[in-house]
């Protein structure tokens, strides 16, 4: 059992730069760095949105120069995920992973969220190289295409209406012939002369050979099966905050994301949480960071106030 501080658990945006503020704050916090190191903007190929680049960084960059930065003042990142917590007594909060248990005084957690993905054929293998879950990190590379959205939610159309900026035509394909998203976007979506709609049908299969070449759709009331070019597939069928673990033991809103208060705390004293974990409206990088700046200073305040 190795006996921690603060044990940060996700290495995005919002867990490293929780870790940046602990380091700094000389509590040499232990980041657990979960499936995907970096997290999700670890397989963002741009990031041309987060201040202070302007130039860009490709996502990979952006999360490695964010770990060496929260190393530098003593934070330390393990490759590891957790399997276990039990938050019910404590602190110390235990936790244990796949190759090591832990006792921690105060928990962060930034586990993130995962977009849904389709599960259909080509859609893992092409992630990256036309199939996209984020128009605002990879709308700009569509300029002059044309994509299709899947989803018929509030996502669906405010990131299509974005890509609209870029692609010559965006396609909504939608499982049913009614949009599930609010009026002001169906409306400004509907009026939108670059965006058409394909009802009923769903994405059998996205094709193509080393990159997007077009999609494969049924239409779920005629049968009906077409092949449709496109450049890319931006897939918005809603996202999962990643909180399984958790179930429980955290007060979670009807959607699974952690509750917190002003604090970032969750209803658990001693357990704080930021990111998409907590956050199902901006899910930028620089939102994930201030809710993790945020975290970090907020997590030093309660553990100085108790000691
Ligand atoms: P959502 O509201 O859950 O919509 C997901 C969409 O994907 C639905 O149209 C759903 O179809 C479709 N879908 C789900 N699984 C599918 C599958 N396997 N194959 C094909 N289609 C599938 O998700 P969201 O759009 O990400 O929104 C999440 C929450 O954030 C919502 O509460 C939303 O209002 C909110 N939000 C708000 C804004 C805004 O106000 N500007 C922007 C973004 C998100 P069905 O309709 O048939 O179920």
């Amino acid at each position: 059992m190795t006996k921690e501080r603060i044990v940060i658990l996700g290495s995005g945006p919002a867990g490293l730069t929780a870790a940046l503020y602990a380091a700094r704050a000389n509590l040499e916090p232990l980041v657990v760095s979960g499936t995907q190191l970096g997290g999700q903007v670890s397989i963002t190929y741009e990031v041309e949105n987060y201040p202070g680049f302007p130039e860009g960084s490709t996502g990979p960059e952006l999360v490695e120069r964010m770990q060496k930065q929260a190393e530098r003042f003593g934070a330390r990142l393990v490759v590891d995920e957790v399997v276990e917590v039990d938050f019910t007594q404590g602190p110390p909060f235990r936790l244990k992973t796949y190759s090591d248990e832990y006792e921690a005084q105060a928990v962060v957690i930034a586990t993130g969220a995962s977009p849904r993905r389709l599960g259909v054929p080509g859609e893992d293998q092409m992630i990256g190289k036309g199939v996209s879950f984020c128009a605002t990190c990879d709308g700009f590379f569509f300029r002059d295409k044309h994509v299709v959205v899947v989803g018929g939610g509030d996502s669906a159309l405010e990131e299509g209406l974005f890509l609209t900026r870029f692609a010559t035509q965006v396609r909504v394909i939608h499982r049913r012939d009614a949009l599930r998203a609010g009026e002001t976007l169906k409306r400004r979506a509907l009026a939108n002369d670059k965006m058409s709609f394909v009802w009923d049908t769903v994405v059998e299969e996205i094709v193509g050979n080393g990159k997007v070449e077009a999609v494969r759709l049924r239409n779920l009331k005629t049968g009906a099966v077409e092949r449709t070019p496109a450049d890319g597939v931006f897939i918005y069928i809603g996202h999962f905050p990643n909180t399984d673990l958790f179930r429980g033991q955290l007060a979670m809103d009807d959607h699974g994301y952690l509750r917190t208060d002003a604090r970032l705390m969750t209803d658990v004293e001693g357990i704080f949480a930021a990111g998409e974990v907590m956050d199902p409206v901006y899910r930028q990088v620089a939102t994930s960071v201030g809710q993790g700046a945020a975290a970090g200073m907020m997590v030093e305040r309660w553990l100085a106030n108790r000691e």
